[in-house]
């Protein structure tokens, strides 16, 4: 896990938006490969082990909503030439999310952008080096506003309602068709496959083309 995402993760237990303290027993090149992550409200504990964060204990099924038997067919380098297309990853400057098998495409989605990748409940086992890795993810725990971009697979549209929280204004998602779009998403495309919209903003928040992260305001 890459540590300065820590200053955009949130605690994804239901309680008031909460910071989360690092613990790193092991490391390098700014990222966290064994320790934990604290809430300093709930007081719940996060394992990282191998790199890879562990949001629950959930087991891997339970964080996937539909059958493994029906997993989309593995992706081909094309689809990850047009995911990249299509979350216009070339201008984010903020982490994109690629959960369950939409993360077999970080490599081809990382070669278009600067941006960190974070793989939520990959489906595959292949992680490119430089991501961040986040299993038993039932949200996603990300402050409001700090992700630049996300794509969800069939088996992760429950993760949406979280998604619009965390995409900043312009922020990209791409969902499968049959997902209903939500309320804060303005649909930009769709094919038979997916949609692809944008996160509406307050004139406020997209003045000027900058939203500033959210700064923790938990005592530490
Ligand atoms: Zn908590």
């Amino acid at each position: 896990m890459l540590l300065a995402l820590l200053d955009i993760l949130r605690c994804p237990a239901p309680h008031d938006e909460s910071a989360l303290i690092a613990r790193v027993d092991a490391g390098e090149g700014g990222h966290m490969r064994d320790g934990v992550l604290g809430c300093p409200v709930c007081h719940r504990e996060y394992a990282v082990r191998g790199g890879v964060v562990y949001w629950a204990d959930a087991p891997r099924e339970e964080t996937r909503n539909a059958p493994r038997a029906e997993r989309e067919a593995l992706p081909q380098a094309e689809d990850g030439l047009r995911l990249a297309a299509l979350l216009a990853v070339n201008e984010a400057r903020r982490p994109i999310v690629l959960a369950g098998a939409r993360a077999a495409h970080a490599s081809q989605v990382g070669s278009f952008t600067e941006a960190h990748l974070v793989l939520v409940n990959p489906s595959g086992s292949v992680v490119p080096t430089g991501t961040s890795v986040f299993e038993g993810c039932l949200t996603l725990p990300f402050a409001g506003q700090s992700v630049a971009a996300v794509a969800l697979d069939a088996e992760h549209d429950r993760l949406l309602a979280s998604a619009v929280a965390a995409m900043m204004p312009g922020a990209r998602a791409v969902c499968p068709s049959r997902t209903p779009l939500p309320a804060g998403l303005r649909e930009l495309t769709r094919d038979d496959a997916d949609w692809v919209a944008e996160r509406v903003g307050s004139a406020a928040a997209t003045s000027g083309g900058f939203t500033p992260l959210r700064r923790n305001t938990t005592p530490q």
